[in-house]
């Protein structure tokens, strides 16, 4: 099976080459053929979900060696439990929890088996250069990138945080990264001034030095298909669950409703669709940034609308990257098609699809917004009434299962610990949060008796090895200078 961009103007690639590429030449992005895929999903239902994750990354990265050696080296120990992503009974749904990994982020899932690809590609393409990570991060990401990428063989990872721009625990989180191959600098100005800084970096970076330096340049982006395909193993882990709980007859659908930005999460459980999982609605769920909402309802994607800053900052977005791939699906695979809709919307803002689409989305999916007061309020009544605590970021997908769920069983994806959010979460639940994020931490297990994670725990003891900071002209300096200190 080969790699198509969705725009249909770069050559078709191997699953290795994809994975190293991130985003295919012509701009698009790279699409496995799902048709020519084989997931017998019946065959899947008693496995554990590592057994899970090695066929479905098999079906959907043929020409992937030691796939089962990239599964253990991902997760193996490196999830609070050994199911990965548990599917917890919630009133009448089920909480799907997907912040168990190494930084309490949904992020863990995609990004602990992302540089195991790219390490396996790398031997494989015969790729003699070490693949240099460049990543700027407005928090989550980058920590979750530093725990999949710290000691893996052949690769380095350097992340940008605006300096004063992330939380007091996301620092720390940072800053206190062990591994030799890791570098963490603060860059001063804004999240766009560290973004811009790395995109320049893409663009003007001398390939000939770099090349002489032996290194090669790469992003861990969420358009990666080495960060898609980790995702889809959890909704077949999900339905296992479901079977497993005698909550649903194998053969009937469950829905599952995402708490959405980049359109990856639920994407993946369209993909999972696809492969024959019975899939029932996927439920959109946003926040003030309800551009999605708005697409799923209309058909017309119209990024001109003001940027919200909500307490789901994961989910501030107004350009969903991997709707790409979704029009794409919907329109049989025409490159064309796509190609058009993404120049209309760089040039007017918005694109407008056909009618015939817009009866496909609407059978495929809902859409739901939460704004922020909607989010709080979720966060404090599921408290009241379940005993269950959430995040900001589920709260908008739980307040989206209700208005928009059916008589199947609910799956509420759920991409962060509350702990991730305290003061937002606190004053859900009517207390004040203190001024210090750590101290709000306690003060959320003082009212709940909900355990903090271990890696969130420990963290403001621990050392900072990090405390470069940088103007955003001399990101270039330190990253030469990076690589340099690497190759001792
Ligand atoms: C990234 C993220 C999301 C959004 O996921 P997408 O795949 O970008 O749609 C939701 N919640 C949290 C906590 C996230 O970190």
């Amino acid at each position: 099976m080969l790699y198509q961009s969705t725009r249909g103007k770069s050559p078709a690639v191997s699953s290795t080459r994809a994975v190293l590429n991130g985003i295919a030449p012509d701009g698009g992005l790279y699409m496995p053929e799902l048709n020519a895929a084989q997931v017998d999903y019946k065959r899947l239902l008693p496995m554990t979900a590592m057994q899970m994750a090695e066929e479905i990354f098999r079906a959907l990265l043929p020409g992937f060696e030691d796939i089962s050696g990239i599964v253990r080296r991902a997760y193996t120990g490196k999830f609070e439990t050994d199911e990965l992503t548990p599917l917890v009974p919630v009133g009448d749904r089920f909480v799907l929890e997907l912040f168990r990994g190494p930084t309490s982020a949904f992020k863990d899932v995609a990004l602990s088996a992302l540089p195991q690809f790219i390490s396996q590609a790398r031997k494989q393409e015969g790729l003699s250069e070490k693949v240099v990570i460049l990543t700027a991060t407005s928090g989550d990401t980058g920590k979750a990138a530093l725990e999949g990428f710290h000691d893996v063989a052949g690769t380095q990872i350097i992340v940008f945080y605006p300096d004063g721009g992330v939380s007091a625990v996301q620092r720390a989180q940072m800053v206190t990264q062990e591994g030799a191959n890791v570098r963490v600098c603060a860059v001063r100005g804004n999240f766009d001034d560290a973004q811009t800084g790395v995109k320049k970096i893409f663009a003007n970076a001398d390939r000939k030095l770099l090349s002489e330096m032996g290194v090669t340049l790469s992003s861990a982006n969420s358009i990666n298909i080495g960060r898609l395909v980790p995702q889809v193993v959890y909704y077949y882990k999900a339905y296992a669950d479901l079977c497993r709980m005698g909550r649903i007859q194998p053969g009937k659908k469950a829905d599952f409703t995402v708490p959405t930005g980049n359109f990856g999460d639920i994407l993946a459980g369209y993909f999972a669709k696809c492969l024959g999982l019975p899939v029932g609605k996927l439920i959109c769920a946003s926040n003030a940034n309800d551009v999605l909402t708005d697409f799923l309802h209309t058909g017309r994607y119209d990024r001109r609308r003001p940027f919200y800053k909500t307490i789901s900052p994961s989910m501030d977005i107004l350009v969903s990257s991997n709707l790409e791939r979704l029009l794409y699906l919907l329109s049989g695979c025409d490159a064309d098609f796509v190609a058009e809709k993404m120049a209309e919307l760089e040039q007017n803002g918005f694109y407008q699809v056909p009618q015939e689409m817009v009866a496909r989305l609407h059978e495929e999916f809902s859409a739901e917004t939460a704004d922020d007061d909607l989010t709080t309020e979720t966060i404090g009544k599921v408290w009241r009434e379940h005993r269950y605590l959430c995040d900001t970021h589920t709260a908008v997908a739980w307040y989206a299962s209700e208005k928009c769920g059916g008589a199947a069983p609910n799956v509420v994806l759920s991409t962060a610990s509350p702990y991730k959010f305290p003061a937002a979460v606190c004053r859900a639940l009517g207390a004040s949060p203190d001024s210090d994020e750590f101290a709000v931490m306690e003060q959320l297990r003082e009212l709940t008796g909900v355990p903090i994670p271990k890696n969130l725990a420990g963290l403001s003891a621990r050392k900072e090895l990090h405390r470069s900071v940088v103007d955003k002209e001399k990101m270039m300096d330190y990253v030469l200078d990076a690589i340099r200190e690497g190759k001792e």
